[in-house]
Order: structure tokens, then sequence, then C-alpha cells
């Protein structure tokens, strides 16, 4: 397997966005990604796909219900091969349809908290849960993440400031969801984004960004484990990037708090092999592997409940018990223990 980082979530001024392809592919590029996927409101636009810098751009989108107050349920769509967002009044028949296209579907934001101190800032979570077939959900999306440190006037000055100082991790309420819905034995893929926008803002006499798209991409990205090396064929390099996300072959990683290149996850059982987001039949015990690129605090998740903890760059542990096993690593970053890795589960049979 081949790994490469993948950022699958921002704006253009299509919709909401500040720079257009060709620029963020640039940004990309100097942060050092591989590959990153646009994904606008509500439209699909045409005509970007491509490498660009070294980078291959994709273009997927993010749909919403513009009409329904709060704009709530943003659904992020890849691969679906058609404009779909007119389905966006009634989740369910839009997920529903970009499966039957071969498409992948994400709950994007799931859970959000909001900030009282602009209209803009409010919460919009998902909230109609009686979706099915969806492909995962987005776990960790920085600027959700932000929005929620921005509690009062100081905060929000002090966040804008010094953001790696307020970034801790996925709100444990969404990794206590995710683990909700996988309980009945479900696969739910779990992926980490910027949700980048770019947009400046006015800070008194100041113009600035607060968020450029580069800083974003060395933040919270998604580690794809790919057949094979990238081809440049882009029919080809999708449709294998496209096929690790589906199968929940990644992680979620925090760049910026240390390279997260190299790690892995495994389990074995006998003969049986497996790697995230694949099911392993066990014969007799399962033996679990898991290994950092650097060390961290590093917990194997069990059902929703941490079975064993480990400070170092490695962890190995022995279970007969099926069920849904994750890994998350924190790693001490600017003063504090912040989420640096969040892999994708193994599921043991
Ligand atoms: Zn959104
Ligand atoms: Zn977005």
């Amino acid at each position: 397997m081949v790994e490469i980082v993948a950022n699958l979530h921002m704006h253009t001024p299509y919709s909401d966005g500040h720079l257009y392809h060709r620029e963020i592919a640039a940004a990309a590029a100097r942060a050092g990604l591989d590959v990153i996927v646009v994904t606008d409101h509500n439209v699909l636009v045409g005509g970007k796909e491509g490498y660009l810098n070294g980078v291959l751009l994709l273009v997927g989108e993010e749909v919403h219900d513009v009409r329904r107050r709060p704009q709530v349920n943003h659904c992020l769509i890849y691969g679906a091969q058609g404009e779909v967002a007119p389905l966006a009044t009634n989740p369910r028949r839009l997920i529903q349809e970009v499966v039957q296209r071969g498409g992948l579907a994400f709950l994007a934001h799931l859970i959000e908290y909001g900030s009282s101190l602009d209209g803009d800032l409010a919460a919009i979570p998902w909230t109609d849960w009686d979706v099915r077939d969806y492909t995962g959900i987005e776990l960790w999306n920085y600027m959700t993440e932000f929005k929620a440190r921005l509690r009062s006037r100081p905060a929000a000055l002090f966040g804008v400031l010094f953001p790696s100082l307020v970034i801790r991790g996925p709100f444990k309420a969404t990794l206590r969801k995710w683990d909700e819905l996988m309980a009945d034995g479900r696969r739910v893929v779990a992926i980490g984004n910027a949700d980048a926008h770019g947009t400046p803002v006015r800070i008194g006499p100041l113009r600035k960004v607060i968020f450029p798209y580069e800083y974003l991409f060395r933040c919270v990205n998604t580690h794809l484990l790919i057949e094979r090396p990238l081809t440049q064929d882009v029919a080809q390099d999708k449709r294998m990037i496209y096929d690790a996300l589906q199968a929940g072959r990644c992680f979620i990683a925090y760049d910026l708090a240390g390279r997260a290149h190299g790690f892995t996850f495994t389990a074995r059982s006998s003969a049986a092999q497996a790697t995230m987001g694949s099911e392993l039949h066990r014969h007799g015990a399962t033996r679990f592997e898991v290994q950092c690129p650097a060390p961290g605090w590093i917990t194997l998740i069990h059902n929703g409940r941490p079975v064993a903890r480990r400070l170092g760059r490695q962890l190995e542990y022995t279970s007969v018990a099926p069920g849904v096993y994750r890994v998350e690593v924190q790693r001490l970053f600017r003063g504090r223990w912040r989420g640096w890795i969040y892999s994708n589960p193994i599921y043991v049979r």
C-alpha cells in the first residue's frame, strides 16, 4: 500500500470560498498534499479535474437544502458523476441516489456548537438521522472545531492570533456518535478536513485572511492507503483514491502537530490479516499492532471503550473479543496533549 495525503473539503468563489482551483492547488502543493477535492456548496463545477503543480485536484460538492433554517445537514459527495444538488431537500433520497451512481456520501460536521459572536457562526450540524447507506462521517472538521472555541470576544481574538493553541481534536460527542453508529456492526468511514474558505476578514483597519488554504492544508488531513503509486492518469488515480475512501483505508491526522506519515494499525488472527477499514474473520485470538512515526499516547478502543493505552511509538494487544477496534493517538504539542491521529476501525467478526 502507498500512503498519500488528501484534503477533501474546501470552497472556491463558485460558492463561498476566496481562491480559485488553480491557486488552491498551488497552496496544496506548497503544503505537501498529494490530493485535494474541492467541494463547493450545491454546485458540481465541471472541467477542473486534473494534475496542477503535482497535486491531483478532484471535484466533489457539499450539498444541503439552502431554504432550510438553520442550514443543517451538509453532505460531502464524491464521484457521483453528475449534479445531485436538486435532491438536497431530502437527504435520505440524496444519499440513495449518490450511492446508486457509485458515489460516496459523508455527513459533514455532524456535530457543531457554533458561536454566539456572529450569525455566520451558528451551529449547522447533521439533524436527519433517518439517513442510511452513507459512506461515512467527517469526524474532524478544522473550521467547525475552531468556531466552537470562539466563546467570547477575547477567546476569539486569542484563537485568531494563536490557532494552534486552541485546536485540540474532534469533539468527544462526535467520537461518541461515531462509535454509536458503528455499534450495530455497520461500517462508517471517518475523514478529517480543513473546510477551507480563505475568506479575508476586517479587524479594525486590517484586512487579513485568518486561515489561508495553505495553513489549513498543514493541519487536519486524511491519509489514504492506495494500492499503487499515483500514475498521473486522472481517471485511474481518482478511482484508486475513491476506492480507498470507500473502504475506509485511511486515517485522520493533525499534521501540524507532527508529520503522521507511516502510521499503521493492523490486526492478525491465525493466517488472516487486516488493516484500517477492513473486516477480519478471526480464528481464536486477534493480535493488534499500532506503529506511530513519533511517540504519543496511543489508545486502542474496542466498541467505544479504551482497552489498552501506552505512551510511546508502538502498542500491541491481544484479544479474543469480536467488535470494532480503532486507535487514537494524542501528541504533546504547544504545551498540551492534542488529538493527532484517528484511525479508521478494523472490524473483527
Ligand atoms: Zn458545511
Ligand atoms: Zn464546507
